[in-house]
């Protein structure tokens, strides 16, 4: 293994639910949800069920051929959003390599030479080349330069610097929604107003990275949904595949068209199996009615770590939408993710000094008690 990554000494060894187990048997109530993967907690039997069913029928066909679950996932992904064509890929980053690239075909077969991108500070878009471009933290760009020319990153949240960013070489604004891994940080409403006026304005599109935040994570299907505004293209990719690996770039029909046959592809993308356990978590999140259990679960959740934040010095806040969640603190979060794995709950690190919590959208409030029980015993000692 290259050392890139840095797993603690336990081995993940099962899941069902909210739960998982590592290789000695000890019991986890998992609230990363494999960084939001796991949208229904582990092995959901209807998504389990999709998946033997399809792997039984066609497991790969690539895209020389349609199949109908692409197709289906495609049609789906439009009914949820504002979406009227759909690319799929097979993760986050390349979902934002599909929307950077169609960003500036778009202007390209206009004969409208916009090849820039302005993303914002601690903002996270991905690995790849493309997308670490427009990601801002030295720490994963260090050493990869030359980066792709062009891109300008301005505070998050900040119209006024927004505005003065945008310039008639800019092909596209580009930004979550709510920025995941520097912490859960949401912006204000107004920000989004302003963002598609500076666009429209601007005659650039508006490119919202919805990797983390949709399939239901926010208590919506998408965060923007929040809001009054829609982007131009939308990148989604983490709970989409319901645990196999599922990305989508969802744009609108004046967008779309400049991707004919051809100018993009890949060859695992949109996968059967994987579409197959994408359209069964859909089902799933509308059937069992998980939006309103997201808002629901995160409203209760938001109110017991704010009674914990205030008998806790180290906390410093609590952010919150539907179940995207961070406890702030005001030190830094990773010995607090350890004390409280050991003590059998499972939480991530996001921006430092957040613990970044992200329950399955189906998860109860049994569970978070449980999970508030650990956080005292953690934040107590
Ligand atoms: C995880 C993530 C990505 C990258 O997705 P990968 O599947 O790891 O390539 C991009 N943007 C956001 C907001 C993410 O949370």
């Amino acid at each position: 293994m290259t050392p890139n990554y840095r797993p603690p000494a336990m081995i993940l060894h099962r899941g069902q639910g909210s739960y998982a187990w590592d290789l000695d048997g000890k019991q986890y109530l998992d609230f990363t949800t494999g960084i939001g993967v796991n949208a229904l907690g582990h092995n959901h039997p209807q998504v389990v069920a999709a998946i033997k069913e399809q792997a039984e029928i066609l497991c790969h066909s690539a895209n020389q051929f349609y199949h109908p679950n692409y197709v289906a996932i495609c049609e789906k992904l439009c009914d949820i959003s504002f979406g009227q064509k759909v690319f799929l890929c097979n993760s986050g980053t390349e979902s934002m390599e599909a929307a950077l690239k169609i960003a500036r075909r778009h202007f390209f077969v206009q004969g409208e030479s916009r090849t820039e991108f302005i993303s914002t500070i601690g903002g996270f878009h991905g690995r790849t080349l493309g997308a670490l471009s427009v990601t801002y933290a030295e720490k994963y760009r260090q050493g990869y330069s030359p980066l792709i020319p062009g891109v300008a990153h301005v505070p998050f949240n900040d119209i006024e610097a927004m505005a003065k960013a945008v310039t008639p070489k800019t092909a596209a604004v580009v930004l979550e929604p709510i920025q995941g891994n520097s912490g859960v940080i949401i912006p204000t409403p107004e920000y989004f107003e302003a963002l598609r006026k500076i666009c429209d304005d601007a005659g650039c599109l508006l490119i919202l990275d919805e990797i983390q935040t949709g399939v239901g994570r926010t208590g919506k299907w998408f965060a923007y949904q929040h809001t009054n505004i829609e982007p131009d293209i939308l990148t989604v990719a983490k709970a989409l595949g319901g645990g196999l690996p599922l990305g989508a770039m969802i744009t609108t029909e004046a967008v779309g068209a400049c991707f004919e046959p051809g100018v993009h592809g890949s060859t695992f993308g949109g996968n059967p199996v994987a579409c197959a356990s994408g359209l069964a978590t859909i089902r799933v999140i509308e059937e069992e009615n998980l939006l309103a259990n997201a808002q629901a679960m995160g409203a209760y959740f938001k109110d017991k770590l704010m009674e914990l934040a205030q008998s806790s010095p180290i906390i410093e806040t609590v952010r919150q939408q539907g179940l995207m969640i961070a406890l702030a603190l005001h030190e830094e979060s990773k010995p607090y993710q350890v004390a409280c794995r050991q003590a059998g709950l499972m939480v991530t690190v996001a921006g430092g000094s957040a613990l970044r919590i992200l329950p399955p959208l189906n998860t109860t409030t049994e569970e978070i008690d449980q999970a508030i029980s650990i956080l005292k015993s953690v934040f107590s000692n």
